[in-house]
């Protein structure tokens, strides 16, 4: 077995890490832009003036790009690499969930490249600006990833960047930035970690590094997303638990890519209006019935034992309450859904290669 690995940059993680390490900023450049949501939560958390009041200790300047939507537009990522070259930017730092950390790695591409869309997509583009990542949801672990995932409207898709161009240089982790979250969105960000961590270990380009992060992403999650169904009070030692357990999964899935509850997933995001990690755990027990029916390979009974699943049943039941009934979907719809997602190349790492009758019968599970 030959394997390749590449680990991300700096990674800080606690509470005040920012107060603490306000050296962190040092040599990345003297004008940053900050690429901040449209809801305002990074303000409201107060990780925008710890941020700000950093910069102001090492004499860096900075101007603020809050238009990020979730599910990024390429029209978005665009604005904000139009506003990053006025500003003569040089570094970039991300707040938020894994939409501003997604919009801001494009954005660092398109500061420096004047590219088109197909240009972008197959990474015809030389460096990126530097870019530091702090996330404030606990699921995408974009902050370790390599991955950009942006929506293409005209194209009905989410489409990924994926380029080692685009690793975040520095992580800042303070679980204390996830306390504001509401349940819902902390469980469908957990859901989406959890995934993570699945779709990593039962892909076929698995790494024992991967594999390593994987195991402790589903030990951790596992645990949490029970916690989650019992009370809608997060404590502070599970919202570290949580934000750990996402960037363990995310530094696994920057390895590996996303697998089918993903690719299928996606479909649900663009055209039902579900948010991200709850489109993935809709589609997850379908996704490891196809698994247990079709492959011998013994990690796919590992990842219920690593996460703490008695059997398929309990998770299915967990995965219920955190992500409620599937969407109303025509038999037209569900065409449409495969189809799109048919042929995506990364289904082939999943242990098991899905065939359209596969991704169609998931399909059809799921939303039973
Ligand atoms: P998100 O779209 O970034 O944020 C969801 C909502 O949560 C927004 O309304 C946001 O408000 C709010 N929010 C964020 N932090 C908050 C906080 N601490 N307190 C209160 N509200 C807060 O959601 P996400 O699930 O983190 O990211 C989903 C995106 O990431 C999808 O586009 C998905 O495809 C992508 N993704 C990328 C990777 C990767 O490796 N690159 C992996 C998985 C998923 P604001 O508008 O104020 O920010
Ligand atoms: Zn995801």
């Amino acid at each position: 077995m030959t394997w390749h690995s590449f680990l991300p940059g700096h990674i800080y993680f606690g509470n005040k890490v920012i107060q603490q390490n306000p050296e962190m900023f040092r040599g990345l450049g003297r004008q940053a832009l900050i690429v901040t949501g449209q809801g305002g939560s990074a303000r409201r958390i107060g990780a925008l003036d710890d941020i700000t009041q950093a910069l102001q200790q090492q004499d860096i300047q900075w101007e603020i790009f809050d238009q990020v939507e979730a599910n990024p537009s390429i029209a978005t990522v665009r604005d904000g690499g139009q506003r990053a070259r006025q500003s003569g930017a040089d570094f970039i730092i991300a707040i938020g969930g894994g939409s501003p950390m997604d919009a801001a790695k494009a954005i660092a591409v398109l500061a420096l490249h004047d590219i088109s869309d197909d240009q972008l997509l197959a990474l015809q583009f030389g460096e990126a600006l530097p870019l530091v990542a702090v996330p404030t949801t606990a699921g995408t672990g974009s902050e370790v990833t390599a991955a950009s995932i942006i929506t293409f409207p005209e194209r009905e898709a989410k489409l990924g960047i994926r380029d080692n161009k685009l690793l975040p240089r520095v992580a800042i982790l303070d679980p204390g930035y996830t306390v504001s979250l509401p349940w819902q969105i902390t469980a469908d960000t957990a859901v989406d970690a959890y995934s993570h961590a699945m779709e990593s270990y039962l892909s076929v380009i698995a790494t024992p590094i991967s594999d390593m992060h994987a195991r402790t992403a589903l030990d951790i999650l596992g645990p949490q997303l029970k916690r989650l169904t019992a009370s809608r009070e997060i404590g502070m030692a599970d919202r570290e638990a949580l934000l750990l357990g996402s960037l363990l999964a995310g530094m696994a899935i920057s390895e590996t890519r996303v697998t089918i509850p993903h690719l299928l997933g996606y479909t649900f995001t663009i055209y039902k209006d579900i948010p991200h990690g709850r489109a993935n755990g809709l589609l997850m027990p379908a996704f490891m019935t196809f698994n247990l029916e079709k492959s011998q390979d013994p990690k796919v009974k590992q990842v219920l034992e690593y996460s703490h699943f008695k059997d398929l049943q309990e998770l299915t039941e967990v995965l219920a309450q955190l992500c409620g009934p599937p969407p109303v979907c025509s038999e037209a719809e569900r065409q449409h859904f495969v189809d799109r997602t048919t042929g995506n190349p990364s289904l082939a790492n999943n242990l098991v290669a899905p065939d359209r009758e596969d991704l169609a019968a998931m399909l059809a599970r799921a939303l039973q």
